[in-house]
This record gives C-alpha cells, sequence and structure tokens, in this order.
C-alpha cells in the first residue's frame, strides 16, 4: 500500500465523526492494506509498534521541527516552524502547509526521490529510526526522517508528523481497530476482544482474522515473553464486595510497582506496568524466579522495595530502581527489592486467564515456595478489617479485595478487584460499654461499645471489634479496667472515660442504636489519649456526615 493511499484514507475517518461511519471508514482501509495490514492496524492509531513492545522511536518535538524545517529548504528554520506551530497549535497542519521536498538533491537517504513513499518502507524507516543508539544516533534520526519528509505530498506530511509524535489524532483508538477488525472480516467482535487481550497485538489479530477467521483467532494465545495489559482495580468498600460476591478474597496491597514476569523456562524478562522491559533494572527478582520456577509461567505481582530488616519502603524507592540503567550492583546495594507475586496467568504451557482466581492463586502456590501474597477468603467484614490492620502494620498500603471466582481480564479496570476504599475520616467516638472476647480472646475485652456525644449525654453508634491486634486489646482491656461499672453475662458497663478514633466506611441511618444511625464497618484506628470524652464527637457531627 502507497503511503499517499493510507493518508487519504486517514483523512476521510479524521473528518468523520460518526462513530459507526469510523468503523465502516477503518473496515475498508483493513480491506485494502494487502500486505501491509499489520502496520496500518497499528498507524491508524498513531503506533509503530505493537501495544506489547515498549519501544520507543524516541523523536522529540525540536528532533521533528529540524527534520522538517531540513526538508522545507534553506529559508526556514526549526524556529520558524515552532513559530507557526504556536499559532496553528498542531504539529500535523503545520507540517501540511510547509512546502517539502525542495531538498530533492540533498535527500540522504532512499533512493530515486521520485518514488512514492510505501506503507512498508515507512515502517522500516521508523524503525531504523527506533534502533539508532549511542553516540551520532540523533544524527541518524534526523537524517532518516528529513528524508522522509523530504519525500512526503502535504497530507502524507501531516500524518508523518504526527506519527512520530505520537499524536495521530484521527481518533482511533483499540475499540474501533477491534470493530473494524470484526466489520471487515467477518468475525465475531468478542472473539477479536478476546485475541486483542491476550496477544497485545492489533496487528497480529488483524492477519489472523483475515487469513484463518474465527477459527484462528479463539487459537491465539498468551506468549511467554510477550507482555499483556495488566488486570486493574477500581476503589470499593468490604460490606460491598461481600453482599456482591458473597465472600471476599483479601490479600496485602503492596506499597511497590507492579511487575509481570515472564519464564520461558530458561530465561526472564520482566515487564512493568507501562509493559517497558524493566529485567536488567531487577536483577534480583531475575535471580529468585529463576530459582524458584522450574516450569515455563507468566506471574503477575507487585515488587517491593525493603530496608535492611526486610520493611517495606515507599514505592519511590522501586521507581529509582526502576530507572536505574547503570550501577545497578551499586543500587541494589542501597535498596532490595523483593516480588510479592499474586496471580498466575500461565503456567507450563496452559493459559489460565480464565480459571477462577482461587485456582490460579493455587497455581502460583505449587510454582512458587515463597514470595506469594496470602490470600484469605471470608463474608465477614471484622476479618477484612483485621487483615487491613496487620497490612498496615506491617508497613504496607492497605488490602486489595478480589472476586474469588473472578477470570484475569488483562487491561480492564472491572469491579472484580477492589482496593479498599480509604476512610473518609475519622470519628472520635466514646467507649460507654464493652464485651468480653471468645476463644484465645475469652480473658480479654473483645468489643467496644461506641457512642457519641449528645446535649445531655451518649447515644450508641455502633461496637468496634476490628482493626485490634491481640496485643493491642490487651492494652485496651488495661486501660478500660478501672472504668468498668457494671457486668452482667458478657456484657460490661462502661464509664465514658476513653475516647477511640474509629474509621468507617459509611454512616447509614439505623434503629439498631440509640443514636439512630449506625457507622458501617467501623474500624479502631487508636485511642485519643489527648482526648476526654466531652471533646468527642457529637451526634450533631454525625447527622451531618449522614447528610440530613
Ligand atoms: P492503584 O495503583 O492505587 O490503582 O492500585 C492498583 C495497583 O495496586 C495495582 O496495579 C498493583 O500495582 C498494586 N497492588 C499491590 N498489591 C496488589 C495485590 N495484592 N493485587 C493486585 N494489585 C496490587
Amino acid at each position: 500500500m502507497e503511503f499517499a493511499e493510507f493518508a487519504a484514507l486517514a483523512d476521510e475517518i479524521e473528518a468523520e465523526d460518526a462513530d459507526l461511519e469510523v468503523i465502516g471508514l477503518v473496515a475498508a482501509l483493513f480491506e485494502t492494506a494487502g500486505e501491509d495490514l499489520g502496520t496500518v492496524t497499528r498507524v491508524v492509531q498513531g503506533r509503530v509498534f505493537p501495544a506489547h513492545d515498549a519501544t520507543k522511536l524516541d523523536v522529540g518535538p525540536s528532533l521533528c521541527h529540524e527534520a522538517l524545517a531540513k526538508a522545507a529548504g534553506p529559508n526556514v528554520s526549526a524556529a520558524d516552524v515552532e513559530e507557526r506551530l504556536a499559532s496553528v497549535g498542531e504539529i500535523g497542519a503545520v507540517a501540511e502547509s510547509l512546502e517539502l521536498g525542495g531538498q530533492r538533491g540533498l535527500a540522504a537517504f532512499g533512493d530515486g526521490d521520485e518514488a512514492t513513499l510505501t506503507v512498508a518502507e515507512l515502517d522500516g524507516q521508523l524503525r531504523e529510526i527506533a534502533a539508532a543508539e549511542g553516540d551520532g544516533s540523533t544524527d541518524t534520526k534526523l537524517d532518516v526522517l528529513f528524508g522522509l519528509f523530504n519525500r512526503a505530498d502535504p497530507l502524507e506530511a501531516r500524518f508523518l508528523a504526527r506519527l512520530v509524535l505520537g499524536e495521530m489524532r484521527v481518533g482511533v483508538g483499540e475499540g474501533t481497530v477491534r470493530d473494524a477488525i470484526a466489520e471487515a472480516f467477518d468475525v465475531p467482535v468478542e472473539t477479536v476482544a478476546r485475541a486483542i487481550q491476550v496477544t497485545n497485538d492489533c496487528g497480529l489479530v488483524a492477519e489472523t482474522a483475515r487469513e484463518t477467521g474465527e477459527a484462528g483467532l479463539a487459537e491465539l494465545g498468551l506468549e511467554v515473553g510477550r507482555p499483556v495489559k495488566a488486570m486493574l482495580a477500581q476503589t470499593g468498600t468490604a460490606v460491598d464486595a461481600i453482599e456482591e460476591w458473597e465472600s471476599a478474597a483479601v490479600e496485602t496491597k503492596f506499597d511497590g510497582a507492579r511487575v509481570q514476569v515472564h519464564y520461558d523456562g530458561g530465561e526472564t524478562r520482566l515487564f512493568s506496568r507501562n509493559l517497558e522491559d524493566v529485567t536488567d533494572p531487577l536483577p534480583e527478582v531475575v535471580e529468585f524466579v529463576e530459582r524458584e520456577l522450574s516450569v515455563p509461567a507468566i506471574l503477575d505481582g507487585e515488587v517491593v522495595a525493603v530496608d535492611e530488616g526486610g520493611d517495606p519502603l515507599p514505592f519511590q524507592e522501586v521507581l529509582r530502581r526502576f530507572r536505574r540503567k547503570h550501577g545497578i550492583e551499586t543500587a541494589r546495594e542501597d535498596v532490595a527489592v523483593e516480588l510479592h507475586a499474586f496471580d498466575c496467568l500461565h503456567a507450563d504451557g496452559e493459559d489460565l486467564l480464565d480459571a477462577p482466581l482461587l485456582e490460579r492463586h493455587e497455581r502460583l502456590a505449587d510454582l512458587l515456595d515463597t514470595g506469594i501474597s496470602e490470600l484469605a477468603v471470608t463474608d465477614d467484614p471484622d476479618d477484612v478489617a483485621e487483615i487491613e490492620e496487620t497490612a498496615l502494620s506491617a508497613g504496607h498500603e492497605g488490602v486489595m479485595l478480589k472476586n474469588p471466582e473472578s477470570a484475569y481480564t488483562p487491561g480492564s479496570r472491572g469491579k472484580n478487584w477492589l482496593k479498599r476504599k480509604p476512610d473518609v475520616e475519622t470519628l472520635d467516638l466514646v467507649v460507654t460499654g464493652a464485651e468480653w472476647g471468645e476463644g484465645r480472646r475469652a480473658n480479654l475485652f473483645g468489643t467496644f461499645e461506641l457512642s457519641a456525644r449528645t446535649p445531655d449525654g451518649y447515644a450508641t453508634i455502633g461496637n468496634v471489634a476490628t482493626g485490634i491486634t491481640d496485643e493491642r486489646l490487651a492494652e485496651l482491656h488495661e486501660l478500660l479496667g478501672p472504668h468498668v461499672r457494671s457486668e452482667s453475662g458478657t456484657e460490661v458497663d462502661v464509664e465514658p472515660a476513653v475516647v477511640f478514633e474509629v474509621g468507617y466506611e459509611e454512616i447509614q441511618r439505623s434503629p439498631t442504636y440509640s443514636s439512630g444511625y449506625a457507622l458501617r464497618f467501623p474500624r479502631f484506628v487508636g485511642v485519643r489519649a489527648d482526648r476526654d470524652p466531652a471533646n468527642a464527637d457529637t451526634l450533631e457531627r454525625i447527622e451531618r456526615l449522614a447528610g440530613d
């Protein structure tokens, strides 16, 4: 396909507003792309490389402006290009408005300047630009880009300038490409969507759809070494998660950086959340993977920086390691990192994306002896709070709640993974009662009745039993002991003396407590030693927070 033909169609697509029409035009482009189908699928989205390949052209605006100026002849400087850009606002329009090609005699690349540029040739030259490294690479990039601009007609120049700067602006994203592949090659859109998820390569999917149709697409799977997009999380509450799924899988939310591990049985590659290759900066993770794994696998996890005592450090420390290109051994001595694997996408030749989370986690446990996140399944929000308290006191970020039955859906920010919403604010509430604990906590108070201040006393609003470690419970028991007024059965009446800081997810109206309100998911945060009951939060504040 000639690039001019592509540019003409891209121009039509850009001018079209209606989604369905755009899909039709992109489908027509795919049908005429011939052997350039893979490239065209990418270029129309403004990409040179497939989504799984984080290679960059590394062409910045100034290089592009210089190449344009050079192709526009001796009377145009990069400063002129920038001036036009400031008034026009968009590099494509600037490139289109310049009279390029005046430098025929000087064209450094491409034999026969008169020959039209093909999509394949463009692709090859852009890859040459991306591959230029080290001393002189800027000159190489400039020369190749100049050669391309020098041969471009105005419309080609518009899309070329935008493509190299990563701002294609024709309004075609992965969703449009998916629908257009389905339309062009008459295959179900869900099959195309699925194929894109597992391959992360629209070009390959388009070619497969054309060559072998639905059956061929269905055969596409994960490939070790080719990263897929990470599954993402939304925020949500523990109560909602349990109501929605009946039970929730709870695990620590680590404060680090996402890493996808690809081990092919011999070699390891690590990819960041942006799918960049971060193998070199994380040698200890590579060593860990190669020590632990004996079969090919794709794992998902979080890499966390740790101090000498093994306690987690803030995530910025990991990012610093990610960016490190030189002196990795020294960096490694300064800040160690470790992997917490939490998912298994592929094990020993088997794709596991559709297997339920719990099964994937079991496979993970089969593969690794250490470095696995602990997953607890519960239908009790109190357990969630307790796990969260343990995670927080170990220096982690909080907890993730996951649907135990859910599949792994690359790239989607669905409702199957939830980051537990942090408490919006906390309340200072008075302890007005307690209840003896059970089991190993039978000799301590296990639950505490909380009250808000009213003009003439206190009104109950809930009980807190969660978020309290055994050690802390013992301290609280001692603190409250002197204030016990009476006991009846397991119930203890406590005079208002101690104030707890309490987190919660929501305040709801409720007939259960004398205040008329209840806290959803109350969590013990700490004792407000600096506050006495006279300064505790009032019922009036609770009413306001509840929106009443
Ligand atoms: P956020 O970046 O706040 O949207 O939270 C989602 C991120 O938390 C994920 O992309 C992971 O990098 C990170 N994370 C930490 N621990 C876990 C875990 N156990 N499961 C899933 N994601 C986790």
